[in-house]
């Protein structure tokens, strides 16, 4: 099978299953005072100084959870318990997660091009992703970041992406099955020590109740790790394979979605095809995108991020997303297949 969806998951690096390796056989408490407990408590300090590298934070600030989707929610529970959720604005184009820990806010509104409106004044918070799921539109982050009261970056897109230093955010939000390391492990990074659980419990200082699962999150630190190694040579890799996936896609009649993008992201329209079916058909031909974001995936209507946009394409757009694995030799399936998969849908539809 041809991954061309890693924004969706990326398959677990070898590297991350080596290190996780030795933690499935042993007891691994952080919590537990004996050896065994000391040891996998020295483990998840150095994933979490591993973890905070990667966006320029410190090791201290970092909460592990079971993915960005709880952080997400954890950082919006925190701020309404420490009574700072006044009014708050979130991107249109925000993950779902965001939009429904935000509940009522302020939307700060995107054009066609993806880029986000002007902030309003007398905030008391923001939340805005790096990067966008979808589209891999690239938030303009220090336009944003002087606009008062808290802000938090839910950087889950971005990160092993673009460098991010994120020393400034108030809140980081992270995930590690999108940079190759295992599902179900993330990270809330805060800076406010007096975080509220989401979880109750004696753990991560009590910012975060439940057992810790170190070998998730030694998986973790080391798939952080490898995203901060030859990042620009991947990001030239990315921008080689970007360039000839948008040729492809024009030749053949589709448009890409968005401006000021990630290379690793191209969201691709083509009119009067819809992007299930198009996905669908490379699927049969063994090659993995998807229409939209997997969250939405399923759901019936429109993409909220291209209807943010005000995009016109009522079919969808087919997401294609490189990462760690990503060859060139997945553009030359590509490439391969494409023509053949648009012939016959455009013969059936
Ligand atoms: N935020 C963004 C920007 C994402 O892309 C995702 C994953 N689709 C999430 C949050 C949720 O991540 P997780 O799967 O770790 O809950």
């Amino acid at each position: 099978m041809i991954h061309l969806d890693h924004a969706a998951t990326s398959p677990l690096h070898p590297a991350v299953r080596a290190a996780m390796e030795p933690w499935w056989g042993v007891p691994c408490n952080p919590s537990s005072v004996h050896t065994s407990g000391r040891r996998a408590a020295a483990a998840v300090e150095r994933a979490a100084e591993q973890v905070a590298a990667l966006v320029g934070k410190r090791a201290t600030e970092v909460v592990f959870t079971s993915g960005a989707t709880e952080a997400n929610v954890h950082w919006f529970h925190a701020m309404r318990a420490a009574g700072r959720a006044g009014r708050v604005a979130i991107g249109a184009t925000e993950h779902p997660s965001v939009r429904a820990a935000a509940g009522g806010c302020e939307v700060l509104a995107v054009d066609a091009a993806g880029r986000h409106g002007p902030l309003p004044s007398g905030i008391d918070g923001l939340s805005v992703q790096a990067v966008n799921h979808e589209t891999g539109v690239i938030t303009d982050l220090a336009a944003l970041r002087e606009g008062g009261g808290w802000r938090h970056v839910d950087a889950t897109a971005g990160a092993g992406r673009i460098p991010l230093d994120l020393a400034w955010a108030d809140g980081v939000t992270l995930s590690a099955h999108k940079l190759g390391g295992p599902l179900g492990v993330g990270a809330l990074i805060a800076v406010d020590t007096e975080l509220a659980p989401l979880l109750p419990g004696t753990q991560q200082r009590g910012r975060r109740g439940g057992t810790l699962n170190t070998p998730g999150i030694v998986g973790f630190g080391e798939a952080a790790r490898l995203a901060r190694v030859d990042l620009e040579a991947r990001r030239a890799l990315w921008a080689r394979c970007e360039a000839r996936i948008v040729a492809l896609v024009e030749g053949l009649g589709g448009g890409r979605v968005g401006g000021h993008t990630v290379p690793s992201v191209v969201n691709v329209v083509f009119p009067g095809l819809p992007a299930e079916a198009v996905v669908q058909a490379l699927d049969l031909r063994g090659i993995a995108a998807s229409a939209g974001s997997a969250c939405a995936s399923g759901s019936v209507g429109p993409s909220p991020v291209l209807e943010a946009m005000g995009h016109p394409e009522p079919d969808g757009g087919v997401r294609f997303s490189l990462g760690w694995s990503t060859t060139e030799a997945d553009v030359d399936a590509l490439e391969s297949a494409l023509p053949a998969v648009l012939e016959g849908l455009r013969a059936w539809l």
